[in-house]
């Protein structure tokens, strides 16, 4: 593409761009296209010449736009939101603008240290210990698994990363039963195995229990089993419940265990000082993630694992072979040592273009908007006979459910099902599920970025409305 095309074009796609933002309500949530149906529009073979850009685009407006969920739609309520903003999607186009690769210092100074300072302005913000460190990654898997590595090679003084799995120890790690799947892949692939993961029980607010956590930590060890690390969660995903961090931190402590703090949803919470008193105690735990790509208005990736002790964290991870050294690296973080990949993507802009943008007020007065339309929206909840939440409202996330008393339980999960999967099907608004104790819940998350008392109150209607349906297909 010539230089001059390449303008023209990037103005026609800022209109589509800014359009799509102004117009993202009057699509459906979800396409409800068929399987395959999107595939079938697509050529068997690339094409041999190139094709004109009118031609791309076009076919962009016709076959992908309409096979997209919108994530970014308000109706959005689904899972946990990847929300954005125009200040961080403007970052992105000059990111992807420069291209750069931001590996180690010398492959972009800037992006370096512009990483460094939004880290450590984030980390304040959030009253996370001023001495921790932080880094940037993909997604909190990643960062969840790197957490891992760490505290296996720390507790093994780097051995398994020399020579391998040849002792015969084996290693345990705890969770509660409401852990994110995340935490089991980490264990597939650390070596650690899933049978390895001991679920802790948890109290009737789906927080962990820490007697329960001691307990299992001693019997573990007079079964011979090594514990290695716990994992807690700030901010669950089927129900955003909160382990307690000052206890779990304790327990870790006494016994020398590795404390990750998942934080990867609810995380975002903590830049409201009223939310702060759910990380106190942190100082004695290990690391921490927190995924600003979920409820941060910044662009799906980026997430920010902090660190007590980096050192641990890039002992795992460095291997600077020859073609890889540089005259500078004991002054500057080279940040392909802090995780798994080599290659990094210079998401601190994003970061950077956020905040400065709405400012640590601008971004409070948001999460502090969803928060109390959550409030308001439990409260309609609870207003009503048939309905009941059954987990605490942490944050802006809702766990509800028709409570038909006299279906048993498997008919009221077919019933609650049937409820959600109608109202998904409008394509008017988009809900996902969670089981709680066995019962099928509906999940609503109430963190777009444009989403207001308008879009609470025709989503409530479409569930009562659906709800009534519903009611006549069961009797
Ligand atoms: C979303 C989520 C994750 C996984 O996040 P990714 O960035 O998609 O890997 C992990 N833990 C919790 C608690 C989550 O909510």
């Amino acid at each position: 593409m010539e230089k001059s095309e390449f303008r023209k074009r990037a103005h026609e796609l800022v209109d589509w761009m800014a359009d799509y933002l102004e117009q993202k309500e009057n699509y459906r949530v979800t396409p409800g296209v068929a399987p395959r149906e999107i595939i079938n529009q697509l050529p068997l073979n690339p094409p041999e010449k190139g094709e004109s850009f009118d031609q791309i685009m076009q076919d962009f407006k016709e076959i992908i736009v309409p096979g997209m969920t919108h994530w970014q739609h308000p109706a959005f309520f689904a899972y946990f939101p990847a929300n954005n903003s125009e200040p961080s999607i403007l970052a992105e186009m000059l990111m992807s603008t420069m291209g750069a690769q931001c590996m180690s210092w010398l492959t972009s100074p800037a992006a370096t240290e512009l990483e460094e300072r939004v880290c450590d302005w984030i980390r304040d913000a959030k009253g996370i210990n001023s001495s921790w460190k932080g880094c940037i990654h993909d997604t909190a898997s990643t960062a969840t698994l790197s957490a891992l590595l760490t505290a296996r090679e720390k507790a093994t003084n780097y051995e398994i990363n020399e020579n391998g799995f040849s002792k015969s120890e084996v290693f345990r790690v705890y969770s509660s039963a409401h852990v994110h799947s995340s935490i089991d892949k980490a264990l597939k692939i650390a070596g650690i195995g899933v049978a390895n993961l001991v679920r802790i029980p948890v109290d009737k607010n789906f927080a962990m229990i820490p007697d329960a956590l001691e307990q299992a930590i001693k019997e573990d060890l007079e079964n011979g089993f090594r514990p290695l690390c716990v994992i807690s969660a700030l901010g669950t995903t089927s129900s955003t419940a909160v382990d307690p961090i000052r206890e779990i931190s304790e327990i870790c402590h006494s016994f020398d265990i590795w404390h990750h703090i998942d934080a990867a949803f609810a995380g975002t919470a903590l830049l409201l000082p009223e939310y702060q008193k759910l990380i106190e105690g942190h100082e004695l735990a290990d690391s921490y993630v927190f995924n600003p790509h979920k409820w941060m208005f910044t662009n799906f990736d980026c997430t920010i694992m902090y660190l007590k002790e980096p050192r641990y964290l890039v002992n795992t991870f460095s291997m600077t072979p020859e073609y890889l050294k540089t005259s500078l690296d004991e002054e500057v973080n080279n940040y392909r040592d802090w995780g798994i990949p080599l290659g990094r993507r210079f998401r601190a802009l994003k970061l950077w273009f956020v905040i400065r943008s709405y400012g640590l007020e601008g971004i409070r007065q948001k999460l502090r908007n969803h928060i109390s339309l959550a409030r308001n929206t439990e409260k309609l909840i609870l207003g009503h006979a048939e309905l009941e939440i059954l987990a605490p409202v942490n944050f802006n996330t809702i766990c509800f459910r028709f409570s038909a008393e006299k279906l048993g339980l498997d008919e009221a999960n077919r019933f609650n099902e049937s409820w959600m999967n109608s109202v998904n099907a409008t394509g008017l608004a988009f809900f996902s599920h969670t089981k709680l104790d066995g019962k099928y819940v509906i999940r609503w998350v109430i963190g777009q970025t444009d989403v207001t008392e308008k879009h609470i109150q025709n989503a409530w209607s479409l569930l009562l409305e659906k709800l009534e349906e519903t009611k006549k297909e069961f009797s």
